[in-house]
């Protein structure tokens, strides 16, 4: 049983030094960031890492962020960061970016997955800030939820899963964006999203070349050499089967999902599009939206009794890709594109 502080209403930095003494005695602490909830651990101490693998159930092999609350931390725990790398920080952090930079050797194993790289963040929202400030070392921080589920935007969401795994919630309220940070790694002065978020393509590009690796919307087999470990694993998906549905032509996709709604399915679609299905609900309007509301609903989904969920997907552009990666994977793959 965690011990729980409410900060959804007053906030005060003082109300966090219990916490951030949680982290020093190698606790695990479950918080807020801009981006989805984390468990947090200090990200130096290798034993107080590990209770957050076996606290998820994540595999070894996956690597964790290490986040930072100034720029002097990041070079505590990574060398060699090249021009574009300062570049990149100076212009995104704090805020939903996640840099994987040549790490330092102190740096735990265990975070790294033993890779030579280590990735940084710096969260933008304070409870996440200050409590890095308070307990001042890195805190590794994992999405909040058992490996394969979808991540916690909202301690509701997720205290019956996690609250007999971590030793202190600090509560504040639903997360601001909803999915997980734009991972990047720059090869060769090249900037690779190795998993898309809210820091976009188009955003990147104003700093140099942008890659998008093929698996960002596609299935990777166990055995690939991904640069990104966590993209082979199952994610997000519910029990209920899902089918994920797109065109770029409005009228064929409502068509197409209206052929394929039955009287025991659920449609998850645009606010405006309601009206068109026997049983639908919306997952917003605008892209931030839908960023911020996909995993609640997600979440939610098994808690009914439907033989089919359909969702509608959205055009893989901008925020779009980070959406349509995070649905296909929720739909294993199963995804109609017409
Ligand atoms: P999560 O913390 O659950 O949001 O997942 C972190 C993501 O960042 C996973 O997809 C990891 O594979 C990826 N990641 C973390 N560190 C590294 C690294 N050093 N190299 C490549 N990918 C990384
Ligand atoms: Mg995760």
């Amino acid at each position: 049983m965690a011990k729980y502080l409410d900060l959804k209403k007053t906030y005060n930095k003082n109300a966090l030094k219990e916490a951030s003494r949680y982290i020093k005695e190698g606790k695990l602490v479950l918080f807020p960031t801009e981006t989805v909830y984390g468990i947090g651990a200090d990200g130096l101490n290798a034993e107080a890492v590990k209770k957050i693998f076996i606290a998820k159930g994540r595999a070894s092999d996956n690597p964790l962020i290490l986040h930072v609350s100034n720029y002097q931390m990041i070079e505590q725990i990574a060398s060699d960061i090249t021009p574009l790398e300062k570049k990149l920080i100076t212009n995104f952090f704090p805020g939903p970016l996640t840099i994987v930079l040549k790490r330092k050797n102190h740096v735990p194993n265990v975070v790294t997955a033993n890779l030579d790289t280590v990735g940084v963040r710096m969260p933008e929202n304070k409870i996440a800030h200050d409590l890095i400030a308070l307990a001042n070392t890195p805190i590794a921080a994992p999405s909040a939820n058992i490996s394969g589920r979808p991540s916690g935007t909202n301690i509701s969401d997720i205290f019956d899963e996690l609250n007999d795994k971590v030793d202190y919630i600090i509560d504040g309220g639903e997360t601001k964006v909803g999915l997980e940070s734009t991972v990047i790694k720059v090869i060769d002065n090249e900037i690779h999203i190795l998993r898309p978020g809210k820091i976009t393509y188009d955003d990147l590009k104003k700093y140099g070349k942008v890659v998008i690796p093929k698996h960002i919307l596609k299935e990777v087999d166990k055995n690939d050499q991904v640069l990104s470990p966590g993209m082979k694993y199952k994610h997000y998906a519910p029990n209920t089967k899902c089918l994920l549905v797109y065109s770029s032509n409005h009228n064929k996709l409502i068509a197409k999902m209206q052929e394929l709604e039955t009287a025991n399915t659920l449609v998850i679609t645009n606010e405006k599009n309601i009206k068109n299905f026997k049983n639908a609900i919306s997952y917003g309007s605008t892209l931030d939206e839908i960023s911020h509301n996909i995993f609640k609903i997600l979440r939610s989904i098994d808690k009914k009794n439907y033989e089919l969920v359909i969702i509608e997907g959205v055009k893989a552009e901008g925020l779009g890709l980070a959406i349509m990666n995070r649905l296909i994977r929720a739909c294993s793959h199963n995804y109609l594109e017409i």
